[in-house]
């Protein structure tokens, strides 16, 4: 069929999405999805994506529209320039979908945080998609497009994933550019990917990774190559690392864990359990650094240079700096730069950021000791509860952090990560995660999609 024919069908489920107001999405046309078919159907079909439509988190910049983190700040604001990871998917063939909605600036759990209202949990309306990633996530649970992008600094993609029932998919640190994205905290953002199933993911991953110039974190180590399923599990130890089975565990939770930890047997493989002891500090930790990073990053939204400026009254640079920051960013994202200013400041700094980038280190130790023992990949649970209820954590800002208890240790020390859907609780999906030592994503993936070809794919909920 012709890239034409597909635009027509995305276009039908991203209108369809838009009648049962799942909010998933904050610019998509059908003009510009024809232009972009078009374009590819006159070139050479050879891209590893030909054709294959995928949506973008609205934090990562393209040219054709605009790009707003989600945020007021950045209401109409467009990009000059197209993300390395926009151009990478563009030379594949693939076809840019929709920029989807996100928490302002990456910064939440349940994508309640978008200035630009809600998204809405594509099987359960009164429930969160999770975040900060959601419009990504639905749009891949919905059916309307096999895969899209998102972005992690502590967990964005895999938290939302098991909440939606897909894979989230998120490599090491440095194997993806974030040219382009834009920054939130440069030590742990990853663009990260959604899909319907593990090779739908590990196609998308390994078109959008590699060195790039313009991002001096990235790497040309092992460069990925097309997935090759396991067959079985045997000779492979996983580890399941006591700190993330606490006995108050969701029951749900816990049973879908336990079907996962079956499956690994039941394919031969070897269950050992194991101890991550500085993995309890992981969120304390991440939110001293990523709050001063970003901070810093996001020091730049002024009303000079980009989107919103507004005046303040009087003409000077700091009622222009208030007025502008002060209506622009909304209270989560302010939230983070009063901590992260605080944790940055003289008398502050040796015992909270200081005191962070060491906890950092030991979390990141913990995680070398376990794989030198002989362990393949580490088996976790995703999340520790399924999908809350909307409007549960929104005042409640340590309870939402909480929601990444289990992702984020993972992001602090840079490690590739993966959520697979394992099955369902009470209707909400429940998510499994896979960790594995750096550059470890090819055996990761292959043994999630042995687990995958075990326990059912994603199910469809439209
Ligand atoms: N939920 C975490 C936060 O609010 C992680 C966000 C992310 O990974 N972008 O910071």
């Amino acid at each position: 069929m012709s890239v034409r024919a597909i635009a027509r069908a995305v276009g039908d489920r991203l209108r369809d999405a838009d009648r049962r107001n799942l909010n998933a999405t904050l610019h998509w046309s059908q003009e510009l999805l024809d232009q972009e078919a078009d374009r590819i159907d006159a070139g050479p079909l050879d891209g590893r994506l030909a054709g294959i439509p995928i949506a973008l988190k609205d934090n990562i910049v393209t040219v054709e529209q605009p790009t707003t983190c989600g945020s007021r700040i950045l209401e109409g604001y467009r990009s000059p320039y197209n993300a390395t990871v926009v151009d990478r998917l563009r030379a594949s063939g693939a076809l840019n979908a929709a920029k989807t909605n996100m928490d302002e600036f990456a910064m939440g759990s349940s994508t309640e945080h978008s200035a630009f209202g809600r998204v809405l949990h594509p099987t359960d309306p009164t429930r969160v998609p999770g975040g900060s990633s959601g419009g990504s996530a639905v749009l891949v649970a919905a059916g309307v497009v096999p895969a899209a992008l998102g972005s992690e600094t502590g967990g964005s993609v895999r938290q939302p994933a098991a909440f939606c029932g897909v894979v989230g998919l998120k490599a090491s640190y440095g194997r993806v550019s974030r040219y382009g994205l834009v920054a939130f905290g440069s030590s742990l953002d990853c663009v990260s990917v959604f899909g319907r199933t593990v090779s739908d993911a590990g196609a998308v991953l390994e078109v959008i990774s590699g060195y790039d110039s313009r991002d001096v974190s990235t790497h040309d180590r092992a460069p990925l190559t097309p997935l090759d399923p396991l067959a079985d599990l045997r000779g492979l130890t996983f580890g399941l690392p006591r700190e993330y089975f606490p006995p108050d565990l969701h029951a749900g939770v816990r049973a879908g864990l336990d079907r996962t930890i079956a499956a690994v047997r039941a394919l031969g493989g070897k269950v050992v359990e194991v101890s991550l002891p500085h993995s309890h500090h992981a969120v304390a930790t991440y939110y001293v650094l990523a709050p001063a990073e970003a901070a810093a990053n996001l020091a730049r939204y002024d009303g000079v240079r980009f989107g919103v400026r507004r005046e303040g009254g009087a003409h000077d640079l700091t009622h222009l700096y208030r007025a502008t920051r002060g209506e622009g960013f909304g209270p989560e994202v302010r939230r983070r730069i009063l901590l992260g200013t605080y944790v940055l400041s003289a008398g502050y700094y040796e015992a909270y950021y200081t005191k962070a980038q060491q906890v950092r280190g030991l979390i990141a130790r913990d995680f070398q000791a376990a794989f030198a023992t002989g362990i393949d990949l580490l088996l976790t649970p995703t999340t520790p509860t399924p999908a809350f209820v909307a409007g549960e954590k929104v005042d409640d800002p340590v309870g939402m952090y909480l929601a990444d208890v289990f992702v984020c240790p993972a992001s602090l020390a840079g490690l590739p990560a993966l959520s697979l859907p394992v099955g369902e609780s009470e209707g909400l999906p429940i998510g499994a995660q896979l960790i594995a030592p750096n550059w470890e994503e090819a055996p990761m993936l292959a043994a999630a999609a042995a687990l995958e070809a075990t326990l059912g794919p994603a199910r469809e909920v439209r």
